[in-house]
């Protein structure tokens, strides 16, 4: 059932709507909006757009060709429960003037992955379910150490200091987060609060809990949906968490490793494919790897093949690279494991076959998650495409830890990339597989790996970094 124009147009007579708010996504992933008096908007806000300027938004165009429009989803629409008058929040699709869909929207590429899906016959839906990660800190305050400019935190769970050994007040052990009940969780109830405000804006959340990190780290568990739904409701869960936060005087952080030493914000991703509503991961034989059907494991093989290159657009920050090491539950080698969390691809325990599905832990909510899902999706569906399989690629089965294996070991498995800059090298050498189908184009290809190298892989880089002061100031 889809919501059309005229749907909304009634609800803002029937709920005496005051504004609607109009979203788009800019390429790093980051909701944009403009807000219009419902005595303006009509059946031709939904049929012919409203006019922007594309060349003020990261990644689009130039400002000799700046005249885009954004037409705003009929199926998007909620009541924003933030809004300070009755207003409807949609999110809408970018088309240039001529009216023609354009091609960097990430929503289109979402759009265009789902179509590739049904059009390649393999399987006519994809299931993703994201499980975002985050800090909840009372202020976040740059405070002179000497030669560190360090950040205090303080969540409401003791004191924090990332950079300082021991402190006056009572802390949590590190690492030990997870997940005692109150008062050592004293953000419980402001989780509570995020989950209502989800509910109300219509997302079905599956459960909340503290995380592993010392204090104030939550994660809270989207019910699996289909792929541009599903990236539209991570936009939207953005929005609610901060906002509720900041409705309490706390702030909330995405950032994948704001403290140094603790575990990082990850954006772990569950995956699926269904025909004809019948799952297609399961396998039913016993001596099947973890239950995982041929076509699972050939699709986990592709989205590990392409992982160095897929890691450009699911860990696309300078600080991604900080929290992919070694001790924090987040993966550092490219392999599959049934269990294992130190894996790229955990396969988690799945006793019934709808429950079937793979884990990739690599991503973080850094991420555009219209372009990360989508090239997830362009991955695994090239794995299943050739036939690859995961055991002959040399991806595992690893069921070891491995953080504990040996040098040699090590040396026979892959590593994910280092850094932002590496991956980007890696996606410039290895992206035919996103072009199948225009799903991606070569210009937005491109176009990400311009931004990113210019704006932010160089942007630290060049610059002198704390940590230096302390190495080198009096070398
Ligand atoms: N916070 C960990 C990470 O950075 C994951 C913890 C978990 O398994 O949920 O990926
Ligand atoms: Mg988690
Ligand atoms: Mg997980």
């Amino acid at each position: 059932f889809q919501v059309k124009a005229e749907d909304v147009l009634r609800t803002i007579r029937e709920k005496q709507i005051e504004m609607i708010d109009v979203h788009i996504i800019d390429m790093p992933g980051i909701w944009q909006h403009v807000t219009i008096p419902v005595s303006e908007v009509d059946e031709e806000t939904f049929s012919h757009g409203i006019p922007f300027d594309g060349s003020s938004i990261r990644g689009f165009r130039g400002i000799e060709e700046s005249d885009m429009l954004m037409v705003p989803d009929p199926d998007t629409a909620v009541i924003d429960p933030f809004a300070p008058v009755p207003t409807l929040s949609l999110v809408a699709d970018v088309y240039d003037p001529k009216h023609v869909a354009y091609q960097r929207d990430p929503r289109r590429v979402a759009q265009n992955a789902e179509a590739y899906l049904k059009a390649s016959g393999i399987a006519d839906t994809s299931f993703w379910g994201p499980e975002l990660e985050f800090f909840i800190f009372d202020s976040v305050r740059y405070i002179n150490q000497g030669h560190h400019a360090a950040y205090m935190v303080d969540s409401g769970e003791g004191f924090w200091n990332s950079f300082q050994e021991g402190s006056l007040g009572h802390t949590i052990r590190t690492k030990e987060g997870y997940f005692p009940v109150p008062p050592l969780d004293s953000t419980a109830a402001l989780r509570t609060a995020m989950v209502k405000a989800l509910q109300s804006v219509g997302i079905r959340v599956e459960m909340h809990h503290h995380e592993v990190a010392t204090a104030g780290q939550g994660e809270i568990d989207l019910r699996f949906n289909t792929l541009t739904k599903q990236a539209d409701t991570v936009m939207m869960y953005k929005y609610v968490v901060r906002n509720v936060a900041q409705q309490h005087g706390k702030t909330v952080t995405f950032m994948p490793k704001p403290i140094f030493g603790d575990n990082g914000n990850g954006m772990h991703v569950h995956q699926s494919l269904w025909k004809d509503g019948k799952p297609l991961f399961y396998a039913e034989e016993p001596d099947a790897y973890a239950h995982m059907s041929p076509l699972a494991l050939s699709y986990i093989a592709g989205v590990l093949k392409h992982a160095r290159a897929l890691l450009a657009f699911t860990n696309p920050s300078t600080n991604s690279y900080r929290r992919l090491v070694p001790g924090y539950e987040a993966p550092v080698n490219i392999v599959f494991s049934h269990g294992n969390r130190s894996a790229a691809i955990r396969i988690p325990v799945n006793n019934n076959a709808k429950a079937s599905r793979i884990e990739f832990r690599t991503p973080d909510a850094t991420s555009n998650p219209y372009l990360a899902f989508a090239a997830l999706l362009m991955a695994g569906l090239d794995g299943i495409r050739k036939g690859l399989d995961p055991v002959k690629e040399g991806f595992g089965p690893m069921d070891k830890n491995i953080y504990a294996l040996s040098a040699a070991e090590l040396a026979t498995i892959q590593s994910v990339p280092g850094s932002l800059g590496e991956s980007l090298d890696a996606l410039e050498q290895d992206h035919e597989f996103l072009l199948q189908g225009d799903v991606f184009s070569e210009d937005l290809i491109r176009t990400w790996i311009d931004y990113k190298r210019a704006n932010e892989v160089d942007a630290v880089n060049l610059r002198p970094h704390p940590m230096e002061f302390e190495l080198y100031f009096n070398s």
